[in-house]
């Protein structure tokens, strides 16, 4: 699968999963939280707010779609859903499996976990991109 790039803001998806209806898929490499993602939104807009019913509709599947693929990938007690925009404008989710027993502050935001974010292992991203992307196949066929 190619990249997923923006051609207006250079915004750009590091290890890509899957292409959902109006949104691509891309693992943000996070050793603190494997399975981390980010979903963005294939077109450029800045704001939630810009969004029409339409889209709005769509690109909120996919985030769902996407969290569930997460969920049983990774076997995380909670997946965390974050529309954010300060450092990058282009509209995109968070998408945070969360793992209260490898957690120092489970129940406060990701943000607050102290721990250096490495990255994962090579093996380890290969791994989790083809569970997740399984589980988003899986799920397409029910
Ligand atoms: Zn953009």
């Amino acid at each position: 699968m190619t990249r997923f790039k923006c051609q207006v803001c250079d915004f750009e998806l590091w290890e890509p999963i899957a292409e959902l209806a109006v949104s691509t898929l891309g693992l943000y490499n996070d050793a603190r939280f494997p399975g981390r993602c980010l979903l963005v939104l294939n077109q450029h807009l800045e704001d939630f707010s810009l969004l029409e019913p339409d889209l709005l509709l769509a690109f909120n599947l996919d985030a769902q779609r996407s969290g569930k693929a997460l969920a049983e990938a990774t076997s995380a007690r909670r997946i965390n859903y974050a529309v954010l925009g300060n450092a990058q404008t282009h509209l995109h989710f968070h998408l945070i499996p969360r793992y209260p027993e490898a957690e120092q502050f489970p129940k406060k935001s990701p943000w607050s976990d102290p721990r250096l974010p490495i990255r994962l292992d090579d093996e380890v991203v290969i791994q989790l991109v083809k569970k997740i992307s399984g589980a988003l196949t899986e799920a397409q066929k029910t």
